[in-house]
């Protein structure tokens, strides 16, 4: 029997449109369990009770159920730039386990946390690499290689744009998980998007289940490649961010 209730889990999971098997539920209690342990002698993540982590990690980084061609496209592959202790990337693996994904960080000792949570999960069809995003999108093997691109709390939206579109291939998207402050940035990153080749198909506002707390998905097509300029050399796109 496990030590952590789950209902709660369970019923925000069904607000999204999700059900959740027992399987699935125990992977997420032992990726908690493993990324509170690693937090204590690393910097992984600033919440640690369960029900927080639940809420703010785990049923967060499920909202992208929301968007039905994210939802229907099962096999396509998919980037997570910057992805930290692994969100959204791992909670995605878990409730997608046919998708490859690559979960890329350019801090090394949460790439060792991600391949122990990897190894841990049993999971395959999944790599982490470390690196930044500046580097990875310049290389064959990456660049213009992935259905999806995702990312949470990395960078504003056109710095974003230059890290993450580069990686999509034409006529898939870059999703960028966003609070409700998005509205400042969009006319500086719309301007960045049509720049690396991307367009915004729509925005989908909606509060995490349960809460008031609100949150934004933007959904960018990639409707033509990005020019080989980009993105800049590591550093600029966050120095220098694409504007107006
Ligand atoms: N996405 C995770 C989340 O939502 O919890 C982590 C967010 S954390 C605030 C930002 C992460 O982005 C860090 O782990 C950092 O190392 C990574 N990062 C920042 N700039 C990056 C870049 N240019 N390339 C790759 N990773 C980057």
């Amino acid at each position: 029997m496990s030590l952590y209730n789950a209902d709660n889990f369970i019923e925000k999971s069904k607000m999204l449109g999700i059900d959740l098997s027992e399987e699935q539920i125990e992977k997420f209690i032992d990726y908690y369990e493993l990324l509170v342990e690693w937090n204590s002698f690393m910097n992984l993540t600033a919440i640690t009770d369960f029900e927080e982590v639940v809420l703010k990690h785990f049923v967060d980084s499920l909202a992208i159920y929301q968007i039905e061609v994210f939802r229907k496209n099962l096999n396509s592959s998919l980037i997570d730039v910057g992805t930290g202790a692994g969100f959204p990337g791992i909670p995605l693996k878990i409730m997608f386990p046919e998708r490859k994904i690559t979960l890329l960080d350019s801090l090394n000792k949460r790439v060792k946390f991600l391949n122990k949570i990897i190894e841990k999960l049993d999971m395959n069809n999944i790599e982490a690499v470390h690196g930044r995003a500046e580097d990875f999108a310049r290389q064959k093997s990456h660049r213009e290689q992935y259905q999806f691109c995702v990312s949470r709390a990395v960078a504003n939206l056109s710095t974003l744009s230059e890290l993450c579109i580069p990686f999509v291939r034409e006529g898939g998207y870059f999703i960028s998980y966003k609070s409700e402050k998005v509205r400042e940035e969009l006319s500086a990153g719309k301007k960045a998007m049509e720049i690396l080749g991307g367009k915004m198909e729509d925005q989908l506002e909606y509060q995490l289940p349960g809460t008031d707390m609100k949150r934004s998905l933007l959904i960018v097509k990639k409707e033509k490649s990005t020019p080989v300029k980009y993105p800049r050399k590591a550093g600029t796109p966050a120095k220098e961010p694409l504007q107006n």
